[in-house]
């Protein structure tokens, strides 16, 4: 689960680490008072959405008036903001983050995150952080910091010295850079983050170190012990298909094309996206219905997939070894009466009771196409929606 940046610095203060003061507004006139409160005579407006790259896309304003503050929230507020990371619907801004401006020296990144290779959490950092840190990244991987930490002992502060060392900071600063590395860690490890990221995390002119930017990311499977966090989401910000999905308890994700799938189990589900794809079509969808899958999961998971209003064909694939064919047939016959279903439907079984789940469909007089295999069924499905489409 991502979490806005106001929500990060507000849980990355609690340790430790400098965040500008700042507060949440819903309106421009909220706004405008934010500035009052905060005082000072330059602020910076920022749009609140799950989506880094703000700044490039008129995200992020720095102001030196309160009109200026208002034209911002007038500008942003209510608007689909469309970054090189939210894909081309853009995420809806519903709430901005006004903050004191800083006086920036220099921009460092500073990143967290859990490496599966090495099976430790990892600090990333960079003395040039900022706007152009995926360039960086990608022509000077070279110069990155890179940092494993040991799970048993943790963060250790020679270890946060010698990444603060290595970013080229004056002596003065690294007590602070310790702070801001050892509270980040903790926030992670404490909070079951699988990510924090501050970019940038400045030097003022004055010499001191504020995170200026901040994103977390949670794992979703602690979530249940991490009510304060989970209490953090906000569904505006998530893929409508998605929450509809899993919020029934299924295991969903939303892509772009208009080939509804149904599958079970997440090897298959994957194999069969590719497969739809060789045969010239794209998945609407990635959906594994689970083992044993009763008729209602089946109808849900019809339910969810329809619920995307791009999709024009659906595959059903289900190779059932904890599963049954007849339950899912069922299902299948379901779904297509209770939901009316007027889009051309394949469906490809094997496996447990495979005779009587065929039998199910073939009697039941609908309008559903059948495939032996999983090649001929992206076959049919694609050829089935193109003769629609
Ligand atoms: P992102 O584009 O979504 O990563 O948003 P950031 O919060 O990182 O802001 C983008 C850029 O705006 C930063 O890299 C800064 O260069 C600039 N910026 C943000 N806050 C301030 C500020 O308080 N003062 C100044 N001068 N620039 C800022
Ligand atoms: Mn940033």
């Amino acid at each position: 689960m991502d979490i806005h940046e106001y929500q990060a610095k507000n849980l990355l203060a609690k340790f430790g680490v400098a965040v500008p003061r700042g507060g949440i507004a819903y309106s421009p006139e909220q706004a405008a008072y934010r500035c009052q409160e905060i005082g000072g005579d330059r602020w910076v407006v920022k749009a609140q959405i799950h989506s880094g790259a703000r700044g490039k896309a008129g995200g992020v304003r720095v102001c030196s008036s309160e009109s200026e503050v208002l034209d911002a929230a007038e500008f942003m507020l209510g608007r689909k903001l469309v970054t090189h990371q939210t894909g081309p619907g853009g995420k809806l801004v519903g709430r901005l983050y006004v903050e004191e401006a800083s006086d920036i020296a220099q921009e460092i990144y500073l990143g967290f995150v859990l490496d599966r290779t090495e099976e430790r959490v990892v600090v990333v950092a960079s003395a040039a952080g900022g706007m152009e840190i995926e360039q960086i990244s990608e022509e000077h991987p070279d110069t990155l910091i890179r940092s494993v930490v040991d799970p048993a002992v943790g963060m250790e502060p020679f270890q946060a010295r010698e990444i603060a060392f290595s970013l080229g900071l004056d002596a003065g600063m690294i007590p602070q850079a310790v702070k801001t590395i050892i509270g980040c860690y903790k926030a992670f490890r404490d909070l079951d983050a699988t990510m924090v990221e501050i970019n940038p995390l400045v030097v003022t002119g004055a010499g001191d170190i504020v995170a200026l930017d901040a994103k977390m990311s949670f794992d979703d499977n602690a979530l249940f012990r991490r009510p304060e966090i989970s209490e953090l989401r906000d569904k505006s910000q998530e893929d409508q298909r998605e929450t509809y999905a899993n919020d029934r308890g299924l295991n969903y994700i939303g892509l772009e094309g208009k080939i509804g799938c149904i599958v079970n189990g997440a090897g298959l589900a994957m194999a069969t996206l590719d497969m739809i794809k060789m045969a010239g079509g794209e998945p609407a969808n990635f959906l594994d219905v689970g083992g044993g899958a009763s008729p209602e999961r089946v109808l849900k998971s019809f339910r969810a997939v329809l619920n995307d209003p791009e999709v024009e064909a659906i595959l059903v694939n289900i190779f059932a070894g904890i599963n049954r064919c007849d339950w899912i047939a069922e299902g299948v016959v379901r779904a297509v009466q209770e939901l009316e279903l007027k889009i051309p439907l394949v469906v490809r079984l094997s496996g447990t009771n495979f005779e009587e789940g065929q039998k199910i469909l073939d009697d039941s007089g609908l309008n559903i196409v059948t495939a032996g295999s999983l090649a001929e069924a992206a076959d049919k499905v694609v050829s089935a929606w193109k003769a629609g489409a």
